[in-house]
């Protein structure tokens, strides 16, 4: 249970460290004010109405993020469970808090009815965050609470259908967004309610494990302390981390139900300064301890599309226990909990640094939302809104993840996009179920589905006529290339062969 103060003393040593003294008043207004709207009001668990936008605030403020987002925390139930209106709001706290909530409001009344008409909500949810990416951040600070005390609410087919939407629509928005922080926390709170049999399953599975290789970690841990110490480079923190459940999960049934195959249930994390501390505490280790072969993964030089960046590593301790070792920076470790969210506090002055081709669209989105706070010029602003999403797809596949791509993507550009060798073993593809030809333009909202023939050789060069992204385009390139060299090598062989025999027969 948090207080107002536990939240001006997060949001105010924030602050602090960027040399900022925050004016707190307004944060203590909006919790007088949901005070008064919710007085009398109570949660389902018998608590006072109040102590859920204390506890979203709280969330929120967590994170790190602008104040307005925190205040809109402890506002955002007030149009819908209150007699106050969003106009009460725009009269006492103005009108960017009030489209804020106005937002959070809007997106809490899309709600999920069945997987046929997913799509159109997920599109709908990405759509009204498009307007302000905070209305989410607060709907998924605001669920997380809701899921923690889901216990109490009496019915369990209410129950079951609000972990269902979180987990099949708040998670995954999560990890688009890069909010690892939010999609693990989702995930876990939902999966027993959902999948109670599974969950107890994985649980039991997971129990003893992570006690007998907690200890091998931490022993690990002094190791790499004492090593750190000796050949003086600097970190800040070296700590064990659990593997989220749910993903846990997930993973078990890839590897064959077999817990001792997953090698990162427990992963040691080192944090550091610089980049290149990074990179020599790589090293240090490397040379130390033997290295767990084709588990070294660097995503500082080649990012993950949605911006993640750490260097991962797995090493066997002295009983031969192969650990994952996670290295990166604080800065890269906030990205990789908050995603776009770890930026937003600084958008003023510090340049946000996500510019991947993959994550270009929430880039258009910040530049935009940064556009209107510049010149508050709305109908222009939502022209632009819409363009934006004009300009990119979404698409599911057959295991409803989503994937964004330019418009007027086709089959074989989703493809490639999903994996290199299903785009160079496609066939054919089967949109909404229905067969179609590769070279069909996608819609918003397709569920697309791949057909693969693993005896197939390569792409049709044909396809480089309408491929769209520049991605699958590279990719057929690069294998028409290697199939001209084994045509080649194949020609070169015979060639050699027959030589061989000539001489033999000459002989
Ligand atoms: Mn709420």
């Amino acid at each position: 249970m948090h207080t107002i103060e536990d939240i001006l003393k997060i949001v105010q040593e924030n602050n602090k460290k960027e040399g900022v003294v925050l004016d707190t008043k307004p944060i203590v207004k909006a919790w007088e004010f949901a005070s008064v709207a919710h007085q009398n009001q109570k949660r389902l668990s018998g608590e006072e109405y109040i102590t859920h936008p204390l506890e979203t605030a709280y969330i929120l403020a967590k994170m790190d993020i602008d104040t307005d987002t925190v205040i809109a925390g402890l506002l955002h139930d007030i149009p819908e469970e209150t007699e106050f209106s969003i106009a009460d709001i725009k009269e006492e706290f103005g009108s960017e808090i009030a489209q804020l909530v106005e937002g959070v409001t809007k997106i809490g009344k899309i709600k999920y009815r069945g997987v046929k008409r997913y799509a159109e909500n997920l599109r709908k949810m990405f759509v009204a965050m498009s307007k302000d990416i905070r209305v989410i951040i607060v709907r998924f600070a605001d669920r997380i609470h809701n899921l923690k005390t889901l216990k109490y609410h009496p019915h369990p087919e209410k129950r079951y259908r609000i972990a269902l939407e979180s987990l099949e629509i708040y998670a995954p928005i999560a990890g688009r967004l890069g909010m690892y922080k939010f999609k693990e926390q989702i995930e876990d709170l939902s999966f027993p309610y959902v999948y109670p049999d599974e969950y107890f399953w994985t649980i039991r599975k997971i129990k003893n494990q992570i006690q007998q290789r907690s200890k091998h970690l931490n022993k690990m841990r002094k190791n790499i302390k004492e090593l750190l110490i000796k050949k003086n480079i600097k970190y800040i923190d070296i700590f064990g981390r659990n593997k989220h459940t749910y993903s846990t999960y997930k993973k078990l049934l890839r590897k064959d139900k077999d817990i001792s195959k997953i090698h990162d249930l427990i992963a040691l994390r080192i944090i550091t300064a610089t980049v290149n501390d990074c990179y020599s505490i790589l090293g240090i280790i490397h040379n130390h301890w033997q290295v767990l072969n084709g588990r070294l993964k660097d995503y500082i030089s080649q990012p993950k599309p949605n911006g993640y960046q750490s260097i991962h590593t797995t090493i066997f301790d002295e009983s031969h226990v192969p650990i994952e070792i996670q290295i990166r920076t604080q800065k890269m470790d906030k990205t990789a909990e908050f995603g776009i969210a770890a930026h937003w506090r600084y958008k003023e002055d510090k340049k946000i640094s996500i510019d991947k081709k993959n994550f270009q669209w929430i880039d258009d989105l910040i530049k935009w939302q940064k556009k209107i706070k510049d010149n508050e010029n709305y109908l222009k602003s939502i022209k632009l809104n819409t363009d934006i999403f004009k300009s990119r797809i979404f698409v599911f596949t057959p295991k409803n993840d989503v994937i964004d791509l330019p418009e007027n993507s086709t089959a074989i550009d989703f493809a490639y996009h999903i994996h290199t060798e299903i785009g160079n073993k496609c066939i054919g593809a089967k949109i909404n179920d229905k067969m179609s030809k590769v070279d069909t333009e996608l819609k918003n909202g397709d569920f697309v589905e791949i057909l693969t023939d693993k005896n197939r050789k390569g792409p049709n060069p044909d396809w480089l006529n309408f491929v769209k992204t520049n991605t699958a385009k590279e990719k057929i390139k690069d294998a028409l290339v290697h199939l001209n060299n084994d045509k080649i090598s194949v020609f070169k062989d015979n060639i050699v062969k027959k030589f061989n025999s000539y001489i033999r027969h000459k002989k």
